[in-house]
């Protein structure tokens, strides 16, 4: 709560837990919902395939249409959700702009900070009432723990309580420890990680084996303005679509030094992945390209290793291609 400059916060077993909460504590069947296309996978699915079965109306708009979205707003909204910057195309979205046509319609403007960070990013500052965090990624920050938080007005903290505790997804006390002695840390942290991605991203932009770059650090990235106004660091994740597709992808990856292969991001060690077979490995084939996730994507999550050793060992796998 503090870190967000929130009212009041709770804690959960994972991001997942606090997510899925925090929208059965608020929703009720006929109410509706707007969210993005390029919402982390698990939200997507809950939005698509969970929350209709108990009647509760969920409108997926197109991530990069701002108007499209204030246009289903004002339609009927009662929950906005949003990512900014989006995974894993890292697509950037006017906060302000959207939380304020959320409220004219009197809904609750949640959004889920992960990627960006409280260190980088304040949602409630640009009118959010919730704010959510996947902890297991960079409030843990190394790979041993997982968590999920919700911040913002007391009263809705309070409803979101009352409903967790009824259904059961807490944070387990050894989590809630190892997250404590992770926050110590995580203001260098993120200092390294936003330095480390910009110069990485930089390089990837002018490398001839890379067809493309996502990152909102980038004077070139069509979300660079809006980032400037609402982030002060633009994040640890980037990601880059390789020339080759998954045949590239198979030559690149195993020759990767530094880095681990993994489903999660946000550790002090690097970790990358293809998120057409990790965090969108359960979205079909057409859902994944109406998303911009190629085959030849890569997420690289970029960790507070030096930035000589990150960049050699990119050049390195890359030059396998
Ligand atoms: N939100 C974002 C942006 C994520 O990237 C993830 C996981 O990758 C989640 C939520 C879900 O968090 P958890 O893995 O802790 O359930």
């Amino acid at each position: 709560a503090a870190l967000e400059g929130a009212e009041s916060a709770t804690s959960f077993a994972t991001g997942m837990a606090a997510i899925s909460t925090t929208l059965f504590a608020l929703l009720s069947p006929s109410q509706r919902a707007v969210t993005v296309r390029d919402a982390y996978g698990g939200t997507y699915l809950l939005f698509t395939q969970i929350l209709p079965r108990f009647g509760i109306q969920c409108h997926v708009c197109e991530t990069d249409d701002h108007d499209a979205i204030e246009a289903s707003i004002m339609s009927g909204c009662d929950v906005l959700y949003l990512e900014s910057p989006t995974n894993p195309t890292l697509k950037v979205l006017d906060l302000a702009r959207l939380i304020k046509a959320a409220h004219a319609a009197k809904a609750i403007a949640i959004i889920d900070n992960t990627f960006a960070t409280p260190i980088n990013q304040n949602p409630i500052a640009l009118g959010a009432d919730l704010v959510i965090h996947s902890a297991t990624k960079y409030l843990g920050g190394h790979g041993d723990v997982l968590g999920g938080v919700v911040c913002g007005h007391r009263d809705l903290i309070e409803r979101i309580y009352h409903y967790r505790e009824l259904i059961g997804p807490a944070l387990d006390a050894r989590s809630a420890s190892l997250l404590l002695r992770s926050l110590k840390t995580l203001g260098l942290r993120i200092e390294r990680q936003n330095e480390n991605a910009l110069a990485l991203a930089r390089f990837l932009e002018r490398h001839p084996a890379v067809k493309q770059v996502h990152y909102p650090g980038l004077e070139s990235n069509p979300g660079h303005q809006i980032a400037k106004r609402q982030m002060s660091g633009f994040g640890g994740v980037l990601s880059f679509e390789v020339k080759g597709g998954m045949d590239a992808l198979a030559r690149f990856l195993p020759r990767l030094r530094y880095a681990y292969m993994a489903a999660n991001l946000g550790q002090v060690e690097t970790i990358v992945g293809p998120p057409a077979l990790t965090s969108h490995v359960e979205l079909t084939e057409a859902e994944r390209a109406a998303a911009g996730i190629t085959e030849g994507l890569v997420r690289y999550a970029v960790g507070i290793e030096d930035l000589a050793d990150l960049q050699a060992d990119l050049e390195a796998a890359l030059a396998c291609i």
